[in-house]
């Protein structure tokens, strides 16, 4: 089994970014499974799949094919073979992702999908469920978090530069509605594990934190 390390935790601590950095610094891939529940939910917004229906977005899943690649940018996440990796982050995706991610047919397909590539390659994998349920050996846990208004901060900011028009109370709100439904669905919900390292990023730069968790990998690498 390859060494790899799972790295969860809530809506805009930085986790995708983060472990961007941090698998490059250490020369493995990085998963972003986040993008596969948002892929499912796109797959079900295009096709008009009612997404409160658990019977009716459980069948969608099982006739698409999600997969991934890891191109020279980072992860390309394919639906049916097509690239949809620029299509995924739009707040309509983001919450049909939330969505679709409740249930645990679809829940099953992706950590299966997970854990296949995971026994493959080194990777850091990044989620919700990673260290609970995806990867419960990983020998490295990392619990990235920060508080509500620090991370709505910073996607505001990120939003304001691209000409986004939404208010910071819009973001926090939506923020906070999307880690309600994922830390208290019934399967798999967002906690850390219990052998997992907490890393509170509120005070904290981007590069002290990547320094941070690189030096702890680099530690259980010996
Ligand atoms: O990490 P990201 O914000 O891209 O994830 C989108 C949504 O997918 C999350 O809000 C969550 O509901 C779901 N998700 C999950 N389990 C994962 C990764 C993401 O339930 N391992």
């Amino acid at each position: 089994m390859p060494l790899n390390i799972a790295m969860d935790g809530p809506v805009g601590a930085g986790k995708s970014s983060i472990a961007d950095a941090v698998a490059n610094r250490l020369g493995i891939l990085h998963l972003d499974t986040g993008a596969m529940y948002r892929a499912v939910g796109l797959a079900c917004l295009r096709a008009g799949v009612r997404l409160e229906d658990e019977a009716a977005v459980t069948a969608h899943c099982g006739k698409i094919h999600i997969a991934v690649a890891h191109g020279e940018n980072g992860q390309i996440t394919l639906l049916d073979g097509e690239d949809v990796s620029g299509l995924l982050r739009t707040e309509e995706v983001s919450m049909a992702a939330s969505a679709v991610a409740k249930y645990a047919g679809v829940r099953q397909a992706m950590v299966a999908l997970q854990q296949a590539l995971a026994r493959e390659t080194a990777m850091l994998v990044d989620g919700r469920d990673i260290g609970t349920r995806v990867l419960p050996d990983a020998p490295l846990k990392i619990y990235l978090t920060a508080t509500a208004e620090e991370r709505a901060r910073r996607r505001w900011l990120q939003l304001q530069e691209k000409g986004g028009k939404d208010t910071y109370e819009d973001v926090l709100a939506d923020l906070n509605r999307r880690d309600e439904q994922d830390m208290n669905r019934a399967v798999d919900p967002l906690r850390p594990a219990p052998d997992s390292v907490t890393v509170d990023t509120t005070h904290m730069s981007f590069d002290e934190v990547v320094d941070h968790i690189a030096a702890l990998a680099e530690a259980m690498r010996g």
